[in-house]
């Protein structure tokens, strides 16, 4: 299984053909807010290919997620995506989301339709005058303007889908209706990944589906978040946290390990974009990007 790309990036600590990209979420209150931007300054200089910033549940973070975004848009010169759902919001409201999107400039949206509104495991009840599914949501994306749209994708299948064939129908559908590029779903077990990408590439699915890698900065936090979205935590993972709950710094050195043998086992296997869950904080992003050989473009104007 390769993703395609001719000449291999390898572990030798080169970055060719490397391409990473960073999520971020908006900040729940001004006080945290130097934390991203922080962030968002130390990992501008490695040239990611974009950066990401999410829409809370339901549109929770509407006005954050935006001004995040028209912040990232003047101060740096990244490129930069708004994350958009339309659970519970008529096209009215999206619509104008998507139109302060561009008028701050952003250009490429990852399109999702976001978890029913009676939480993860409930029946999804679209809005009335909603879209009704991601690829209803893309239609209407691109009706407005000419953005790059990016999906989700899930090397565990999405929780609601009945089986990997329902879930790559629906990928499909985002694609039929102008996505360009998926990214997945969090994982810890590269086999997963690996089976997903073979599943979907015999569909002749072809658009490029980064691996969503997420650096464990707490493992009890991921491990729920993880049951939430229907990852699966090997059992050799929380045997690597164990005991380490009052250790945060040896807790740092084994997420390092972890995420830098997962990265470098998806290279071995011909992958080279790597997309990374920051959750705002770049120390572990940094390092594995480090390790893999991505260095700091002095040229580049940070935030
Ligand atoms: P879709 O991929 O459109 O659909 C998910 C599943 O629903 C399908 O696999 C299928 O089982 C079922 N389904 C959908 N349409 C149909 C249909 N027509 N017929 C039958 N079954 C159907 N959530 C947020 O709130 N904000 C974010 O910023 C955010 N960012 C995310 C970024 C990434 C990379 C990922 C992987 C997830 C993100 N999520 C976010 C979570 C996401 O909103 C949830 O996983 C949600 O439950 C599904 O949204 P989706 O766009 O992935 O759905």
């Amino acid at each position: 299984m390769s993703e395609g790309f001719e000449s291999r990036p390898s572990r030798n600590g080169t970055s060719d053909g490397l391409r990473v990209s960073f999520e971020f979420f908006p900040p729940k209150s001004e006080d945290v807010e130097p934390v991203l931007w922080e962030s968002i300054q130390r990992l501008a200089p490695l040239d990611p290919d974009f950066v990401t910033v999410t829409y809370g549940a339901g549109g929770s973070t509407r006005e954050r997620t935006l001004f995040t975004l028209a912040r990232l848009a003047h101060e740096t010169n990244l490129r930069s995506a708004g994350h958009l759902t339309c659970v519970g919001a008529s096209r009215d409201d999206v619509d104008q989301v998507v139109r302060s999107y561009k008028n701050a400039g952003i250009h490429h949206i990852v399109a999702l339709r976001g978890d029913p509104q009676g939480g993860v495991g409930e029946r999804y009840v679209p809005h009335p005058d909603g879209y009704a599914t991601t690829a209803d949501l893309i239609r209407g994306i691109r009706a407005i303007g000419d953005f790059e749209i990016s999906v989700s994708a899930y090397p565990e299948k999405h929780p609601e889908s009945a089986n990997f064939d329902v879930d790559l129908d629906v990928l499909q559908a985002k694609i039929d209706a102008g996505a360009t590029r998926a990214i997945t779903q969090f994982f810890f077990d590269n086999d997963l990944y690996y089976r997903y990408l073979d599943r979907a590439r015999a569909r002749g699915i072809s658009i490029p589906i980064l691996p969503g890698i997420l650096p464990v900065q707490n493992f009890h936090q991921t491990a729920n978040f993880a049951a939430k979205t229907g990852a699966t935590i090997p059992v050799w993972l929380a045997s690597r946290f164990e005991g380490l709950d009052h250790d945060p710094v040896t807790r740092r050195l084994i997420a390092a390990s972890v995420a830098a043998e997962q990265v470098f086992d998806l290279l071995d296997h011909g992958i080279s974009d790597f997309h990374f869950y920051t959750m705002n904080r770049a120390e572990l992003t940094y390092a594995i990007c480090h390790l893999l050989g991505i260095r700091p473009k002095l040229v580049k104007r940070a935030a």
